[in-house]
This record gives C-alpha cells, sequence and structure tokens, in this order.
C-alpha cells in the first residue's frame, strides 16, 4: 500500500490529514510515557516506518492520572513538547494530543482501545492502522482494559529486544487468544521477528535494534549530572537543561512547574 497522502487543512497534531485524503496509507499510533522521549523511540519509529511503508506515525503522550503513577511523571505538557521538539525534522513523525489532559468533561480517553478508536473514525476508511509498542511493554498487554478487543481492532508491530522468542509473544496475550500448548512449544525455539497471527490478533515483529537507550537510565543521570546527549536529540537536551527537569533539586522542580503554567518567566 502506498504511503503518499495529502493533508488538508486539519489539526495534524490530533488526526492525519482530514477526509480528503487522495490515498490509502498506513499510519501508527505510538504510544508511551515519553518521559522523555529518547534515540530508542525515535529509531524503533524509524525501523518501523520502513518495514511497513507507514506514512506517518503519530506519538502519543500518555495522561497517566496521579493514582495509577509508580513514581512521578513529568507534567503532560513538558512530556509533549520534547516529543514535539523530537520530532520536528522528521517528515512523517506527528507529536499527538490524542490523549491531552482536559476538562473532565472534555477528557480524551486513557485506555489504548478508545485512542485506537478515536484516532480511526478520524482517518479515511481506507488507511490501515498499527499499534507501534515495544515489547516490554507489549508483555503486560493481557492486563488492559478490553485487551482482546483491541487487538481484534488494530494490528501490533511489537520492537524486539534481544531474549524474547515467539512464545513469550504468545504467552503475553489474553488467556483466551493464546495459542495451544503444542503451538506455544514450538514458538520457544524461534525468537521474536516475523508475522504472527493467533487467536484473532495479528502481530508483527520488528527485529531487535542497537538503540539501548531507556528512559529510566536517562532520568537517573540527569539527576547526577551526566550529560544526555547520547541519548537524546540536542533540542530536547536543551530543553531539559532549560526547564531544569529531572533534577533532584525542589527549587528548580517548583521553578519548572511554576513555568509550566506559564505563571513565571
Ligand atoms: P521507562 O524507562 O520510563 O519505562 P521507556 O524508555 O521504556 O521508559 P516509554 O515511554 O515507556 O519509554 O516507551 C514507549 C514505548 O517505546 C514502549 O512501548 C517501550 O517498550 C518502547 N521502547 C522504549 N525504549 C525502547 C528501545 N530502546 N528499544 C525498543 N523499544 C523501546
Amino acid at each position: 500500500m502506498s504511503a503518499a497522502h495529502t493533508a488538508c487543512g486539519t489539526d495534524d497534531s490530533l488526526m492525519a490529514g482530514g477526509r480528503c485524503k487522495l490515498y490509502a496509507m498506513n499510519v501508527a499510533i505510538f504510544g508511551g510515557t515519553f518521559d522523555p522521549i529518547h534515540r530508542g523511540h525515535i529509531a524503533v519509529a524509524r525501523a518501523a516506518a520502513e518495514a511497513y511503508d507507514l506514512g506517518r506515525i503519530y506519538f502519543v503522550p500518555a495522561d497517566i492520572p496521579p493514582h495509577k503513577q509508580r513514581r512521578a511523571i513529568t507534567p503532560f505538557f513538558h512530556r509533549y513538547a520534547m516529543v514535539a521538539l523530537a520530532t520536528q525534522s522528521e517528515r512523517n513523525f506527528f507529536p499527538s494530543l490524542l490523549e491531552a489532559p482536559g476538562e473532565e468533561a472534555l477528557r480524551a480517553p486513557s485506555y489504548s482501545i478508545e485512542t485506537v478508536r478515536r484516532f480511526r473514525s478520524l482517518l479515511p476508511r481506507s488507511d490501515k492502522v498499527y499499534f507501534l509498542i515495544g515489547i516490554d511493554a507489549f508483555m503486560d498487554v493481557g492486563k488492559w482494559y478490553q485487551a482482546e478487543a483491541l487487538l481484534r481492532e488494530v494490528e501490533f508491530i511489537v520492537a524486539s529486544r534481544p531474549g524474547f522468542s515467539l512464545a513469550d509473544v504468545a504467552q503475553a496475550l489474553p488467556e483466551a487468544m493464546r495459542p495451544p500448548d503444542q503451538v506455544a512449544d514450538a514458538f520457544k525455539k524461534r525468537a521474536a521477528k516475523g508475522k504472527m497471527a493467533v487467536g484473532g490478533a495479528v502481530i508483527h515483529l520488528l527485529p531487535r535494534l542497537n538503540e539501548a537507550a531507556s528512559a529510566t537510565e536517562i532520568r537517573k543521570a540527569a539527576q547526577s549530572g551526566r550529560s544526555l546527549a547520547r541519548w537524546l536529540p540536542e533540542a530536547v537536551v536543551e530543553y531539559v537543561k532549560k526547564m531544569h527537569l529531572y533534577e533532584e533539586n525542589a527549587a528548580h522542580r517548583r521553578d519548572s512547574r511554576l513555568r509550566a503554567r506559564g505563571l513565571r518567566l
């Protein structure tokens, strides 16, 4: 399928090109915390774009309510700003406000299935939608809200990492979708790559990439004052420094909270 498309004046931060497109396109949603977005995410998106002829990839920072957080997460709009900076020079990569926090009545969906459905409703019907995700996040998919429906609704592109087999991928599926034991046994010897159609789900496995970046490591490095240049695009490094993100220092944290609310220049 061709990646050709045309935009026609609609809100690109939320959706692709409106309903006046010329050709069908493959598009992907790439969700994550992006705290911060790093070269690993960009490498995954580039590899997926090339392998699946993706005309557009929407990076969707998740709005994670405080009661669901295992750690303090950087405010949504800082994470969104970093995504915008990291994707600015990539023609096919778009920062998305699909899960932006809003007033309760207007609140954007925070379950992936709602995000996918909303996203799809904004696209021409002929577009093919993929859900892009790293394998470590995919390992939890069976616990997600309406996991089965989500897996039937959209094809997944899973970015593999060393040490994962097809059996791990199959095991992560909700129970009702898992293959029978003898098939699962055969999967144990096969590295996680290629296409897998099982239980109504279609999962494409991107071969592993050599980008070892992880946001957890990056936050630790920032806290200890180390350079972030090897993991983050330059504009993101500058933003992190300017806004004093990921610093231990409470005064700086307060400062960046105030700046995020526009209360101090
Ligand atoms: P954290 O360390 O805070 O858990 P992260 O670096 O894994 O963060 P997320 O925002 O959670 O970043 O990642 C979004 C998606 O990108 C997830 O599906 C994750 O599995 C995937 N991902 C992150 N880093 C890599 C990487 N280096 N290679 C492949 N996939 C990755």
